[in-house]
């Protein structure tokens, strides 16, 4: 991003993206809400870039084609405990395990670790395995659509 203002590129931050404008046929622009105004925000292009759950409602509202395939992939975590060895230091996801429906990988939530007070004993004595599932890509983040109607 550095990059690309340094060279004139106009970086307008803050602001939600509610449709592209369509004009014979190309995208020139983005119309936006910014502090309350909408405003109209001419480009040479346009990426949609919003994520999975931004982009689809993008390009809907542009009358653009769009394919819904969401999938959300459940992850968890089984923990247990171990002798304490020192300062925790181990690799994240050092190696996957893959199967058909789900993944496995050693993996500390540090996450819960750190909103949970129950589980804060030394992290060293804790060693922990990502359990992934893999959802099915037939979901949907407009409101009435999937990938099956
Ligand atoms: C809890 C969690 C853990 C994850 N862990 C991993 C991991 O370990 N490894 C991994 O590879 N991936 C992981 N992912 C997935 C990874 O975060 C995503 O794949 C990645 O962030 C997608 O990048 P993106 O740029 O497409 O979208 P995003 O990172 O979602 O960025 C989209 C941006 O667009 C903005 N936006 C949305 N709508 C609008 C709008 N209308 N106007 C303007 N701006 C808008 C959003 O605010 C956001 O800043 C994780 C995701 C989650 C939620």
């Amino acid at each position: 991003m550095e990059d690309a203002v340094a060279r004139g590129a106009a970086l307008v931050d803050r602001c939600r993206v509610e449709r592209v404008q369509i004009e014979g046929g190309r995208a020139s622009g983005v119309w936006a809400v910014r502090g309350g105004k909408r405003q109209f925000l001419p480009a040479d292009l346009v990426v949609a870039a919003a994520g999975g759950l931004g982009s689809p409602v993008i390009l809907a509202r542009s009358g653009l084609r769009w394919e819904q395939r969401l999938f959300v992939d459940p992850v968890l975590c089984v923990a247990g405990r171990r002798e304490a060895t020192g300062p925790r230091g181990e690799i994240s996801m050092p190696f996957v395990v893959q199967q058909d429906s789900f993944i496995l990988s050693p993996y500390f939530d540090y996450l819960s670790y750190f909103f949970n007070r129950g589980w804060r004993r030394p992290g060293s004595s804790v060693i922990s395995l990502m359990v992934k599932l893999a959802d099915s890509g037939e979901g949907a983040s407009l409101p009435g659509e999937s990938a099956k109607s």
